[in-house]
């Protein structure tokens, strides 16, 4: 590689960011110094605004207003309204999501309600992608189970043709990126297949709400969840959400009949009247401080579109694939190479793969690894810029380069890879 390449590239990250210059929101999220973060797609850096908001809510409003601020800090109505300002990114309805419970417990009430409002005495399919994130396969096998259905697992690439002209399923269950290769599904056309054969589709946004211009509507997908501390930085923990398209939320069943889901909860009515809209796929008492963050990282898009967002996503992970190319760092690229098929990570295979990524993290770029050989890195557009992209694009060179990932301290694993 030599140094006219490198200044090059350098030059052309100078240019990629001035164009870009309108989605830079690196200000509004707390980086350390000699840091390049390419793991917001499993852990979102910490937002200022999240903090701010945390302290508030902490400091003022459980200090000062004590139970008042159920009423004085809208706590109560707290999961709708966080979810309003999710569904302006995922092209839903207002009144459509709900925020507060996990990904996996937004899914298994997703799923269940889907058969509930589906499975009848033929049809008793639900399919789902062998190679979704775990705990997605595993919801959906466990309400297959509790409810006398089958699961089959069939990949998102023979999605359409198992439901064309069939009459048995009543659900396909898809995650819109792959969280290992970072593929990104075609989301209308799974849903209309699904329709097609008379059956509903469930999409997990985990990989892609905040990052790909989502359109639940536009897509007609019938449900949905989504993480809430990947790329919308809500934090540790945060609660996630859940979509249910507005003309099943009459029919929307709850699977956990709760009181923050009644009509009138504080009637304290021992009948369960289930509440109008959205509200009715709540459960119990909400985490309030963890919804309070992810709506104060959530002010990180005010003023931007999706859109934009997107094309900022695709201009640096395809500025990542270019300098792999040209820094001649010939690692097999699981990640489709194509703008409409791609997510907003790369990953790349490499057989020491674990150790790679502990001797990149020990550079200061910070990724992750994935069984059983993917080096996953993901590229939250709000805080990354095209310079940073390059940084661990050389980083990786010299990892390699050097077989940094030989040494023995890279290979130690810890609980959480
Ligand atoms: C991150 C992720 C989850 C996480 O679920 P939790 O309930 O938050 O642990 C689930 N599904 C997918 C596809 C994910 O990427």
């Amino acid at each position: 590689m030599s140094d006219d390449a490198l200044t090059e590239l350098r030059q052309r990250a100078d240019r990629l960011d001035a164009e870009h210059v309108a989605t830079d929101r690196r200000d509004a999220f707390e980086l350390p110094e000699g840091v390049t973060y390419l793991d917001g797609n499993s852990l979102g850096a910490l937002s200022l605004a999240a903090r701010d908001a945390l302290r508030d809510a902490v400091d003022r409003q459980w200090g000062r207003q004590l139970i008042r601020a159920w009423n004085e800090s809208r706590w109560w109505t707290a999961p709708e309204r966080v979810g309003d300002r999710i569904a302006e990114l995922v092209g839903a309805p207002a009144g459509s999501i709900v925020v507060g419970d996990s990904t996996t417990v937004s899914l298994y009430k997703a799923v269940y309600a889907a058969a509930r409002l589906r499975a009848d005495d033929s049809r008793r399919v639900v399919l789902t992608d062998p190679d979704s994130f775990p705990t997605d396969v595993h919801v959906t096998r466990g309400v297959c189970d509790q409810l006398g259905l089958t699961l089959e697992l069939v990949h998102p690439t023979e999605a359409a043709s198992r439901l064309e002209g069939s009459n048995d399923v009543l659900l396909a269950a898809y995650s819109h990126v792959d969280y290992r290769t970072g593929e990104l599904w075609d989301l209308a056309a799974i849903t209309r297949a699904a329709h097609d054969a008379g059956a509903l589709a469930c999409w997990d946004l985990c990989h892609s709400a905040g990052v790909v211009d989502v359109d639940l509507a536009g897509g007609g997908a019938d449900f949905a969840v989504g993480c809430g501390y990947k790329y919308l930085s809500g934090g540790p923990g945060a609660p996630a959400f859940l979509y249910v398209a507005p003309a099943h939320l009459p029919r929307f069943t709850n699977p956990i009949l709760g009181w923050n889901g009644h009509a009138t909860p504080f009637a304290m009515s021992p009948e369960h009247v289930p509440a109008e809209g959205i509200t009715r796929a709540r459960v119990g008492t909400p985490p309030v401080l963890g919804i309070v963050a992810l709506e104060g990282a959530l002010t990180a898009y005010d003023g931007l579109s999706v859109g934009d967002v997107r094309a900022r996503s695709l201009s640096l992970t395809g500025f990542f694939l270019d300098c792999l190319d040209l820094l001649g760092i010939d690692l097999p690229v699981a990640t489709p190479r194509e703008d409409t098929r791609r997510g907003s990570q790369v990953s790349l295979r490499h057989p020491d793969a674990y150790a790679v990524v502990q001797a990149l993290i020990a550079r200061g770029v910070i990724g992750d690894f994935r069984e059983p050989d993917i080096v996953r890195l993901g590229f939250a557009p709000l805080y990354l810029s095209h310079g940073d992209v390059l940084d661990a694009a050389t980083a990786l060179r010299e990892v390699l380069v050097g077989e940094e990932f030989a040494r023995p301290e890279h290979r130690r694993r810890d609980l959480v890879t």
